[in-house]
């Protein structure tokens, strides 16, 4: 398999290459030349399979430069019942008759479904670089507003040749910079800053957008255009509705809906690339909170980022998103892969600011009509109300997050419908305080290691909010082989 940048012009990568470089050259995503696809007598032997033998199945048509005795190895050694507290990774959850199922993808080490990306991308970085593949060390530099930073810091903690800059805002909340500013590894490097999400990711792009300097520093990066990522999402989407067929006792041909909370359009992605291998998935629902950029292009056809002071606060702050950094990879595919014509459809976001189905040409709109996404969107209001609902009819909290799915997938109907739990609530009690019922539960029970975060240890840098602030610092910490 060989990857293309979805804005073309670029030689073809390979697996590792593209896994070391993040985005492409010219600013464009990097995607599979082709989709591996599975029928139904293959779907029939991964129903039988352990989490790391279907991951393996489904991740090695895409890895054409890794030795698949050492891959096999790789994801073994990442999806585990010691990392993830159970051998199942992302089991599924039965709320009964009236409610989607549950796909608990929070099991992993901080708590959220982007550990199941990332503990396999830190394996694989490390893997990169310790064999033969002309990658000797690597710096990453990321900005979070919460989940990934963490996700990013337990991936890649502890291991020689990596160093991990992570800058969060100073809004944090408490419980997910605790769960960053508490890892004291050596290779981490926790910064603090004023200003929001959007000065932090603004300060990465212009970091890494000096060639020179990122390539004497081998800067990486870890945020979801990164293609490992998506393709280690793919995995549960197969892991999830082939469960729920088992539960359920239907054949592999019955074909399921998956509710999926949605931000930056990489997890959604992921499902798209399932439903395209095979997964028995007949309808994707895509569901934001009341920053609805993505949901009004599929309602309405029209695709417009807002600017940044259009961004509303929720409770579910992974979700407040007003550019969405995958899609891209979406436009790709609406344009029948035609990297001068998705490069155009990006250009008109410059341009004019939007582009719409009026400026498709008859394929693409073909493709927007056929390749329907459900999209709805849940307020503030929405999410406490199904929050409280579930739980007093099942006894279980879902998190904000995960809430909005259930939202919008019950306003559409759903049957046969599961719907993605992106984190766990014990992350966003603040939100939960105001609800009917469920405060009475507050505070729930932490993890150990997460326990009186207040008074434990913590390594952390305040940083200003300033670029070249941030490029000296790196310079001060990072890891140089070659001066
Ligand atoms: C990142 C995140 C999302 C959004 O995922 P995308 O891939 O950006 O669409 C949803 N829920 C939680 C809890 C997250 O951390």
């Amino acid at each position: 398999m060989k990857y293309i940048s979805t804005r073309g012009g670029v030689e073809p990568r390979s697996f590792s290459q593209v896994v070391m470089e993040g985005l492409a050259p010219g600013g464009g995503l990097f995607m599979p030349e082709t989709i591996p696809a599975f029928s139904e007598s293959d779907l029939e032997r991964m129903k039988g399979m352990s989490y790391p033998e279907l991951a393996f199945t489904i991740i090695k048509p895409f890895v054409d430069d890794i030795p698949e005795d050492d891959l096999e190895d790789l994801i073994n050694k990442t999806y585990t019942e010691k990392a993830f507290g159970t051998s199942e990774i992302t089991p599924l959850v039965d709320l009964g008759n009236k409610y989607p199922a549950l796909l608990d993808l929070f099991e992993g080490p901080t708590e959220a479904f982007k550990d199941i990306a990332l503990q396999f991308l830190g394996n694989l970085f490390e893997y990169i670089l310790s064999n033969d593949y002309g990658y000797t060390h690597l710096n990453i530099l990321g900005a979070t507003s919460g989940d990934t930073g963490s996700a990013a810091i337990y991936g890649t903690r502890g291991k020689e040749s990596i160093r991990i800059f992570i800058m969060k805002p100073r809004n944090t909340s408490i419980y997910q910079a605790g769960q960053m500013d508490t890892v004291l590894d050596e290779n981490v490097f926790n910064m603090t800053m004023d200003g929001n999400f959007d000065t932090c990711q603004k300060i990465m792009k212009a970091v890494s957008s000096d060639e020179e300097f990122k390539s004497k520093y081998n800067l990486g990066a870890i945020n979801s255009t990164n293609w490992a990522r998506v393709m280690a999402q793919i995995v549960y989407y197969f892991a999830g509705s082939l469960r729920y067929q088992n539960n359920k006792r239907y054949d592999v041909g019955h074909k399921l809906v998956i509710a999926v909370p949605s931000g930056n359009y990489g997890d959604i992605l992921a499902g798209d690339f399932a439903k395209q291998m095979g997964a028995p998935i007949d309808t994707l629902i895509l569901a934001t909170n009341e920053n609805k950029v993505l949901a009004d292009y599929f309602n309405r056809g029209i695709y417009k980022p807002w600017k940044k002071e259009q961004l509303i606060h929720t409770t579910s702050p992974s979700m407040e998103i007003t550019l969405a950094s995958n899609f891209e990879r979406k436009v790709f595919w609406t344009t029948g892969c035609d990297g001068d014509r998705t490069k155009e459809l990006m250009q008109m976001l410059d341009t004019k600011g939007y582009f719409s189905v009026q400026d498709f040409t008859e394929d693409e709109r073909n493709y927007f009509v056929r390749d329907k996404i459900i999209a709805g969107t849940a307020t503030v209001k929405n999410v406490s109300d199904v929050i409280q609902r579930i739980y007093q009819d099942t006894g279980v909290i879902i998190d904000p997050h995960t809430a909005t799915g259930y939202h919008v997938a019950m306003m559409k109907e759903a049957h046969d419908c599961i719907c993605l739990a992106t984190a766990s609530p014990v992350k966003f009690e603040e939100a939960l305080s105001e609800i009917p019922g469920v405060k009475d539960k507050l505070p729930l029970q932490k993890r150990p290691e997460y326990q009186n975060m207040e008074s434990k240890p913590k390594r952390v840098y305040e940083l200003p909010e300033d670029v070249d602030a941030v490029r000296d610092f790196i310079v001060e910490h990072a890891l140089m082989l070659h001066k």
